[in-house]
């Protein structure tokens, strides 16, 4: 396997594009959005001049990188020769189900293909090809080139043999694959977003404030960051929706999104991305201020 499809150019699409040409496979990077594209490819080569300063990869090493990847901006003409596509497009199930048809359609009938979301059913988009055996999750976390983890999700129809060949590959490109099976939220999630959630009651019931509960799983529990910080990180929406995913997919009470969750995020207060979630981020400034509204 030496030929790869990412599909996808965001901010997980660059870094694992950024990873497996980096441990010398040929991909081709592929967005709707030629902005996207060439965005994609700047930050690429700015996390590898921040690899270059360290002293991790050589000028050389960096520019072979940037050579494996060919930015395309439609499906058939970039996945046709890749042995391995993996998908990091938007997480919405129907445009999901939507590139997968299409992929089933124009990879080669050997190709395996692989999902990065962060909630949807392996299993669900595996049904929408006629090759679900090849179908599997390859949960890589953010940032994917810092990050040592994959989470590895089985579908129910994914093939022994499959699961196998990705594991071993993780390992090829550094990374620690941990195999799991294909339930709401799988393990990552499935941990954390309840987590998080319980902080937010916790603000909301006014046991504590923002910096307080931070503080407490930083300290106390050794956490790099605290939940509610992190949830800003990764995205108030995001961290809605994957609750919702939970919820729906359990039917129990206790995955329920805290009413000052769904309020921040219909108001539009997403965090980071936003410039605002339980923290404020001004463009330029390190500091971490507690917003206002707390
Ligand atoms: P993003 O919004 O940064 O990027 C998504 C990209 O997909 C955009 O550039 C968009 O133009 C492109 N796109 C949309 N439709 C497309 C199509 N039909 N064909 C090709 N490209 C298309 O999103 P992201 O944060 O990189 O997330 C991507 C996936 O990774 C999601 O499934 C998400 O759940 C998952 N994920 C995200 C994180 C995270 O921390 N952001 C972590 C783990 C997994």
């Amino acid at each position: 396997m030496q030929k790869v499809a990412v599909i996808g150019a965001g901010t997980m699409g660059n870094g694992i594009a950024h990873v497996f040409a980096q441990n010398g496979y040929t991909v081709n990077l592929i967005d709707v959005s030629a902005a996207a594209l060439e965005k994609a490819i700047q930050t690429i080569g700015k996390n590898l001049d921040r690899q270059v300063a360290k002293g991790t990869v050589t000028e050389e090493q960096k520019a072979q990188t940037l050579a494996n990847i060919t930015t395309v901006t439609t499906i058939p003409d970039g996945v046709k020769e890749a042995a391995l596509v993996v998908e990091a497009a938007t997480e919405n199930v129907a445009l999901k189900l939507k590139i997968f048809q299409d992929l089933d359609q124009h990879a080669h009938p050997d190709a395996i293909l692989a999902t990065n979301t962060s909630s949807i059913s392996i299993t669900k988009i595996a049904a929408a090809t006629k090759r679900p055996a090849k179908v599997i999750g390859m949960h890589f976390m953010n940032p994917v080139p810092v990050m040592k983890l994959v989470e590895i999700i089985n579908g129910y129809a994914t093939d022994k043999s499959v699961t196998r060949e990705i594991t071993a590959l993780s390992e090829k490109l550094g990374k620690v694959p941990c195999v799991v099976n294909d339930y709401p939220g799988f393990i990552a999630n499935r941990i954390l977003m309840p987590m998080i959630n319980e902080a937010i009651y916790s603000l909301f019931e006014g046991v504590a404030g923002v910096a307080e509960i931070d503080t407490v799983m930083k300290l106390g529990m050794a956490h790099p960051m605290g939940p509610l910080q992190l949830a800003d990180f990764i995205g108030l929406d995001v961290c809605l929706s994957i609750l919702n995913v939970l919820h729906d997919g359990f039917g129990n009470p206790k995955y329920a999104p805290c009413p000052l969750l769904v309020n921040m995020v219909t108001a539009g207060y997403l965090g980071v991305k936003s410039g605002e979630g339980f923290y404020k981020y001004t463009p330029g400034s390190k500091d971490l201020v507690v917003s206002p509204r707390f």
